[in-house]
């Protein structure tokens, strides 16, 4: 099991290029899980444990001199589709990046931030909660009504083609 819950002080991860990466079961996300049982009475357990969140993140601080964190996420999750109500993989990549804002509460809504579209604020904190952000992030990302893409209705083949989910999050890294 990873050392849960997680913790890091954020600005001094940034600041020392600090680098993170793991992954996340549903057990570590109990409000994701609840969301996705609730759309997936049908799922087994054998595919509930499969469940797996993957996550990279990464401390910098730019030429600016300006703290950031990027994340990365990857899940491989389970939900129901919305139309044939059978499984469907739930496989999200998403990328995240937020400026360490290191200023009291007042400060915050007065600093101009370069590209604001690119960065969401964080708060500077010395216990600032990864698994939380990742859980948040993940259920803001996650589709209202999904839908299989492709093959809606029938048997979808899960085994074998899948991508390495680390070789994937390693080239997210390098971008
Ligand atoms: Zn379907």
């Amino acid at each position: 099991m990873n050392k849960l819950p997680l913790f890091i002080d954020n600005l001094a991860f940034s600041k020392k290029n600090e680098h993170l990466a793991g992954s996340l079961s549903l057990a570590d996300c109990p409000r994701l899980r609840e969301l996705l049982q609730q759309s997936t009475k049908s799922a087994s357990e054998n595919s509930r444990s499969a469940d797996q969140i993957s996550y990279v993140l990464q401390g910098k601080t730019d030429a600016a001199g300006q703290h950031l964190l990027h994340l990365a996420l990857i899940t491989n999750l389970t939900t129901t589709c919305q139309r044939c109500l059978g499984e469907m993989p739930l496989k999200l990549t998403l990328n995240f990046n937020y400026l360490i804002a290191d200023v009291s509460d007042t400060d915050v809504e007065a600093i101009d931030i370069d590209n604001s579209d690119d960065y969401d604020l964080q708060q500077a904190s010395q216990s600032m909660d990864i698994i939380a952000l990742i859980e948040d992030e993940i259920i803001m990302a996650m589709p209202i009504a999904p839908v299989h893409e492709t093959d809606c209705g029938e048997m979808i083949t899960q085994s074998g083609e899948k991508p390495n989910p680390f070789a994937v999050l390693k080239e997210l890294v390098k971008r």
